[in-house]
């Protein structure tokens, strides 16, 4: 009987709710019926936490913030508002919050802050598989973490991002791109399973051939589909040391084109392949809010300052090796036979020789010392985009030397590498240009709280010089502002992403901030 009774009390409680025309009340015994009231915090400092992100632009103020402890709390909170609520809310995961745009927010809904399930009952939430050569870890952990417990066992992933403060949910929602990319593919391409939890508020487990329709719309999904609650990652032994390399060029073409024969050997078994590849601009940027710079030994600063003030912009090209205690006296005689031919300017070869954490964890270093100049919480106006091969070089001419010297305000890294495309899985939610080879390019800006527009002003001429040009430009980490602009974005896809919508998400109540669908 006291089952009984405590149904009808909970259908009672609902049916409330359900009457109710309030968008969220989270006061309401509702909450208490599914048993998350006392994680629901309308705490003003737990608001203004997830009323922000790293971009310090824009700002959504939700009516309250779920702090998890298991999957079953987020599937709750899914429930109340997609069963029981006549007035859906949204629903944002916010793994680091460190997109720019506002894109984990919710704002006059609830916001879960997902590292709150790090402290989860059971210990950890990265599991390894050593016999596998598979992690199960939870949405919410960061990659560094990932990176520190599978080292343990002397295994690691093998596609990353540059950094490492990340949460696998969040880099999974966009795509995870970095130097390993070309090779190993982005992160989407390197999930064996997931659990999701849907706007629907079902868990599903998905993979390729389980809830295969779930698994591809999640991945790169923007957060559009469900919220991921754990991810099987694959895993490959550890390499122990890496050759770092960065060569400089002040011809693009003669960049990009060795760019390219370098990313062509990209076979996971061939011994000729690099592990990572990126390149970047050199300016006279004047300020030292550029976390990628200390690479150079100080007594070669001045040099290529001279070289930055002759040619206004050097393109530097990052390659990396992996090697161990079976390839140690190899490793040098293979770095100078994969470079070899290569049209660098002569006597302009930098290069370091680091431990593998160290060189994922390359860019802490860079964080923590602007952290402490108050360098680092400050706005970032962002731009990344994807560019096909067959017009990077009319980009180069009419924004790298055209736009950005023209405007001189161009601060942080600016970042351009290429890409394999059959790396890819199209029949994931990610957008990519048409080619089998297309660039990424990041304008990682760091502003003033008073004078960021202008970065915004220039991402907005680069976008229109691009549209003006036929430029088939692809924003990564997407920001619009229309609906238009959306089924621009997507192109062919866009109908497939929609559907997919309906089927998981059919109350459009998740990740409100990326404006997609909602914006409640
Ligand atoms: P959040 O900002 O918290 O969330 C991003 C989106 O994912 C939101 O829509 C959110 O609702 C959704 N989301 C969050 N968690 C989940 C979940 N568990 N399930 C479903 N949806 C979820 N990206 C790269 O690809 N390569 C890089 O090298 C790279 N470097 C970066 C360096 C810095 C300093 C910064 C600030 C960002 C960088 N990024 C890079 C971008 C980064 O990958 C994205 O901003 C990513 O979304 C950040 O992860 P997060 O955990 O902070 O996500």
């Amino acid at each position: 009987p006291a089952f009984f009774t405590a149904i009808f009390i909970i259908i009672r409680l609902l049916s409330m709710i359900k009457a109710s025309s309030k968008p969220l009340d989270v006061h309401h015994k509702g909450m208490k019926a599914l048993g998350i009231a006392a994680k629901l915090s309308v705490d003003p400092s737990a608001i203004e936490a997830a009323s922000r992100d790293f971009g310090h632009i824009v700002e959504a103020i939700p009516k309250a913030v779920l702090h998890p402890s298991t999957p079953q709390d987020i599937v709750a909170l899914i429930k109340l508002s997609y069963h029981y609520s006549s007035v859906p809310f949204g629903i944002a995961a916010k793994g680091h919050g460190h997109s720019v745009r506002g894109q984990a927010m919710a704002n006059n809904g609830v916001v879960i802050d997902m590292k709150s399930m790090k402290k989860h009952p059971n210990g950890t939430r990265i599991r390894v598989s050593a016999d596998g050569l598979y992690a199960d870890v939870g949405g919410e952990q960061l990659w560094i973490d990932v990176l520190n417990k599978t080292l343990e066992h002397g295994l690691a992933p093998v596609s990353w991002t540059d950094y490492l403060y990340l949460t696998v949910g969040g880099t999974l929602s966009n795509a995870g791109i970095s130097g390993q990319t070309f090779r190993y593919g982005p992160q989407i391409s390197n999930v064996l399973e997931m659990d999701v939890i849907t706007g629907k508020a079902d868990l599903m487990t998905c993979s390729p051939k389980k809830n295969s329709e779930l698994f591809h719309a999640v991945l790169g999904g923007l957060g559009q589909f469900g919220i991921v609650t754990r991810a099987r990652i694959p895993l490959e032994p550890a390499p122990k040391r890496v050759k770092w390399i960065r060569v400089l060029y002040n011809d693009f073409s003669l960049f990009t084109r060795d760019q390219e024969l370098l990313i062509s050997r990209n076979g996971r078994k061939d011994k000729n392949a690099l592990d990572y590849l990126e390149g970047s601009l050199l300016m006279d940027q004047g300020t030292p809010n550029n976390w990628r710079s200390s690479f150079f030994p100080h007594s070669d600063h001045s040099r290529i300052i001279s070289l930055i003030i002759k040619h206004r912009i050097i393109y530097c090209l990052e390659v990396v090796k992996h090697y161990d205690y079976q390839t140690e006296n190899t490793i040098d005689k293979q770095m100078k036979q994969i470079l070899q031919g290569l049209s660098y300017m002569s006597g302009f070869m930098f290069q370091k020789d680091v431990g593998y954490e160290e060189f994922l964890n390359r860019v802490r270093s860079g964080e923590l010392k602007l952290d402490s100049q108050g360098l680092w919480e400050v706005p970032h106006p962002w731009l990344n985009l994807f560019i096909p091969k067959s017009q990077i070089s009319d980009f180069n001419n009419g924004v790298f030397r055209g736009i950005v010297l023209e405007r001189n305000i161009t601060t942080g890294p600016v970042l351009v590498y290429p890409m394999n495309r059959q790396k890819w899985d199209d029949r994931m939610s990610a957008v990519i240009p048409d080619e089998e080879i297309f660039y990424t390019v990041g304008f990682l800006h760091s502003g003033g709280f008073n004078d960021w527009e202008a970065f915004e002003n220039q991402n907005k001429e680069i976008m229109r010089f691009c549209k003006k040009s036929g430029i088939m430009v692809k924003q990564y980490l997407p920001h619009y502002s229309t609906k238009d602009e959306w089924v621009h974005h997507f192109g062919s896809k866009w109908k497939v992403f929609q559907r997919r919508k309906h089927q998981f998400d059919p109350r459009m109540l998740l990740s409100p901030g990326q404006g997609i669908f909602n914006n409640y």
